[in-house]
């Protein structure tokens, strides 16, 4: 038994050596595969590397024809080694002809023997290829030999880690590692980001794969684990899950994995063979994502990531390292890579040295990606995997409007980004000119352009974009990237700053729009079917009372001696309205006998975001002072198309006239009524739905900081009287041509308008 575990020990020893000697690496390759077959008792043992081009090309071999080194090849899947490298797990077999995947290489001159053993050579559960021992006997291999060869298989991928091997390739094709990637995932945020990958949560490198004293790191481990256990237990016990970041069901699920006889065992056995402690979790979790990252149950990738957080909390233990990001300084073209982040984590980074965010999650209406968009950074979501296959330091572009990704690109792709960006670049300098142009058609229709904005980040676009005021001001942002409920004090300190920042140009507030997907990781949130269509909102607001009181006190008193303009979100019914309408009297009243300076004028208005609205607008126009249209809201509820999924959110077009005649019906009531009316989600923003709402009639637009010089530019280049001519026959019930985008375009065309 003894002699039995000190041979993968020895062996490892043997190939410590091997790593120090001051040779070439192909010279290097070629002892390993020497040692590994005297280690193992095997007449040969090869090495196969995985090139870009997903071929596994033959790198060394002891015991097979030595002219077919470079020269043999088998791809992915075909083949023995092929099937390894596709499914990333060993194959121990007796008779290896006999399995219906073997393809003879004749070059090799393999066909005198007849059991194999193959594993992959895995980093991070990557394959970066494949190693193989053959006899002629038939043997099974026992498992020791298995675990031996998996363990040699590590250094083999350090080896092509470090870049060593690239050196003696004979294609200029590559190795996997340096493969280009290209994916696709969900544009979250416009811009082209050009950068270097920075990992929001680095992996730490583990380079001290072999150990000096088994013993000594069965003792480490067994501390580390301790330490592990205690921390996770001590978050549990704490129960305050928000400061850290983490939920409950997260944690559990690392305390399951700490307490996993079966994970620590294979540690063990790892270390046994002769790994330090942090090489053997590093092992044990390679082999795990491997396996796990071909799974398509969500169940059990999700289990993958808290595995991967707990191997890493872990190897930090053992490493002496913190745990979360490095303090390391960021590169000046920082792409930031995460599965996933929340608001505060993005704005901790600073936004001078960020160029871009991708995530393997991030939805469109996440906080993080409306953090992302008030702070200009190009944003990317839904990108599968990206974690793993991106190392620190790779260059990487992302394109934020059509959702590309590309990981190490070729020269000719980085040529293409680069003539993006500048083209941009230039565009963006045009429609600064535009800032203090006014915003009028060129029949001399005013259109109005506000902005829309949640953070003190964004105020500075105010001037910079040329915008006449904050027509939206989101509350919620400051709750979502707080840690605790804001206080009184500090809500009113937020709207002072805001009020102060727009000098004068007008602010629209709207009260806190939280529940549904806006969850404040401090108030106990209730399980809903339909968060969208559930406890949300203004909702909440009439239900909790104290805590809309406190933030209209605050806009009250922030607002004192100056104008101020509060709406209303989710309204359904008038009466909704007009209780929110009778808080805000109650406080008044409330300021007034207290003494406090209020408000020299208050002006107070709904969101049009639930289509019942629009069947009460005769009673609800005579009781507000303006509405605003919420029409990423009001679509998803006239459409019933959830805005969040991507997979119908694109299946309706806005501009049909289902939603135009709406719109235009409102729009009339309003102006009967003589209620001013805006419109603040995302269609204002695009130049041709823009164009599209100023043609029935909207003079009043709200927009992301970034839309609007397109916009603006849309206006001056429009003549929006022969536009109306021309569009509003069209919504009218009989009319022959039913495509309005289509026809929106031609005229854009036509009228040389620029979108
Ligand atoms: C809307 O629904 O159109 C809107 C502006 O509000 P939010 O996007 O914050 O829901
Ligand atoms: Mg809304």
């Amino acid at each position: 038994m003894r002699s039995n575990l000190a041979g993968p020990r020895l062996l490892l020893r043997r190939l410590r050596e091997v790593m120090a000697e001051p040779i070439t690496a192909q010279e290097r390759l070629d002892k390993i595969v020497v040692l590994i077959a005297a280690n193992v008792v095997a007449e040969v043992c090869s090495v196969y590397i995985l090139r870009a081009d997903g071929v596994l090309e033959l790198y060394a071999t002891e015991g097979l024809n030595r002219e077919a080194v470079h020269r043999a090849s088998l791809r992915v899947g075909q083949g023995l080694v092929g099937l390894i490298a596709a499914e990333a797990r060993p194959l121990n077999l007796p008779n290896a002809r006999a399995h219906p995947s073997f393809a003879y290489l004749p070059e090799t001159g393999e066909d005198a023997y007849n059991s194999f053993l193959g594993v992959p050579i895995l980093r991070a559960g990557r394959t970066l290829g494949v190693l193989v021992v053959q006899n002629q006997s038939h043997r099974t291999y026992l498992e020791d030999e298995v675990e031996a060869l998996q363990t040699t298989a590590m250094v083999i991928a350090e080896m092509v880690a470090a870049g060593e091997l690239e050196a003696i390739a004979q294609k200029d094709t590559g190795l996997d590692l340096s493969r280009p990637i290209h994916a696709m995932g969900v544009g979250l945020a416009e811009g082209v980001g050009l950068g270097h990958v920075v990992l929001h949560e680095p992996r730490v490198v583990v380079t001290n794969l072999i150990a000096e004293d088994t013993e000594a790191e069965k003792h480490r481990l067994d501390a580390a684990i301790n330490r592990l256990r205690l921390s996770i237990d001590d978050l549990l016990a704490s129960g305050d899950m928000a400061a850290a970041g983490e939920h409950r069901e997260v944690l559990e699920a690392y305390r399951m994995f700490a307490y996993d006889r079966g994970w620590i065992r294979k540690i063990e056995e790892a270390i046994r063979n002769g790994l330090t402690a942090e090489a053997a979790v590093e092992k044990v979790q390679s082999d795990m994502r491997a396996r796990l990252l071909r799974q398509t149950d969500p169940y059990l990738r999700e289990r993958l990531h808290d595995l991967d957080d707990l191997a890493n909390r872990l190897i930090r233990e053992l490493m002496g390292r913190e745990h979360g990001s490095e303090t390391g300084e960021l590169p000046k073209d920082a792409i930031i890579v995460a599965r996933n982040m929340g608001a505060a984590e993005l704005l901790d980074y600073g936004r001078d040295r960020i160029r871009g965010l991708l995530l393997e999650e991030g939805g469109p209406t996440s906080h993080v990606t409306i953090v992302g968009r008030a702070l200009g950074i190009p944003l990317v979501g839904q990108v599968d995997d990206i974690v793993s296959l991106a190392d620190a330091g790779d260059a990487i572009i992302i394109d934020g409007e059509t959702g590309e990704v590309h990981l190490r690109p070729a020269q000719d792709v980085q040529n293409a980004y680069a003539e993006k960006v500048r083209f941009r670049a230039r565009r963006q300098a045009q429609y600064r000119r535009l800032r203090n142009k006014p915003s009028v058609t060129k029949d001399g229709v005013e259109v109005s352009l506000q902005m829309n904005a949640g953070l003190l980040v964004d105020l500075p676009h105010l001037a910079e974009a040329g915008a006449a005021g904050v027509g939206l001001f989101r509350t919620e942002l400051q709750f979502m990237v707080a840690s605790s409920f804001p206080r009184l004090k500090e809500q009113q300190a937020q709207y002072t700053q805001v009020l102060d920042a727009a000098a004068g140009k007008p602010v629209t507030f709207r009260s806190l729009d939280i529940g549904g997907d806006k969850v404040l990781p401090y108030l106990r949130s209730i399980q809903e079917e339909n968060p969208a269509m559930g406890w949300r909102a203004l909702r909440l607001g009439l239900d909790r009372p104290g805590l809309l009181r406190t933030q209209i006190r605050a806009l009250l008193r922030a607002a004192a001696g100056r104008d101020l303009k509060l709406m209303f979100p989710m309204v359904a019914e008038v009466d909704e309205f007009l209780k929110a309408r009778s808080l805000v009297e109650k406080e008044l009243k409330h300021l007034r006998r207290h003494g406090h300076d209020v408000p020299e004028t208050i002006r107070l208005g709904v969101m049009i975001e639930v289509p019942s609205l629009l069947f009460q607008l005769d009673e609800l126009l005579q009781h507000v002072d303006f509405v605003s249209v919420g029409s990423n809201d009001l679509f998803q509820f006239m459409f019933a198309v959830d805005r969040g999924n991507t997979r119908v959110s694109d299946r309706f077009d806005p501009l049909g006239l289902g939603f135009l005649r709406a719109l235009k019906r409102l729009l009339d009531a309003a102006n009967r009524a003589h209620v001013p009316v805006t419109l603040c989600g995302e269609l204002a923003g695009r130049p041709l739905e823009a164009m599209a709402l100023v043609g029935i009639g909207f003079r009043d637009l709200s927009m992301s900081p970034s839309s609007l010089g397109p916009v603006k530019a849309m206006i001056r280049s429009l003549d929006a009287g022969r536009l109306a001519a021309r569009l509003l026959p069209r919504l009218e019930p009989g009319h022959q041509d039913k495509n309005i985008r289509d026809f929106l375009v031609r005229f854009a065309e036509e009228m040389d308008v620029v979108l």
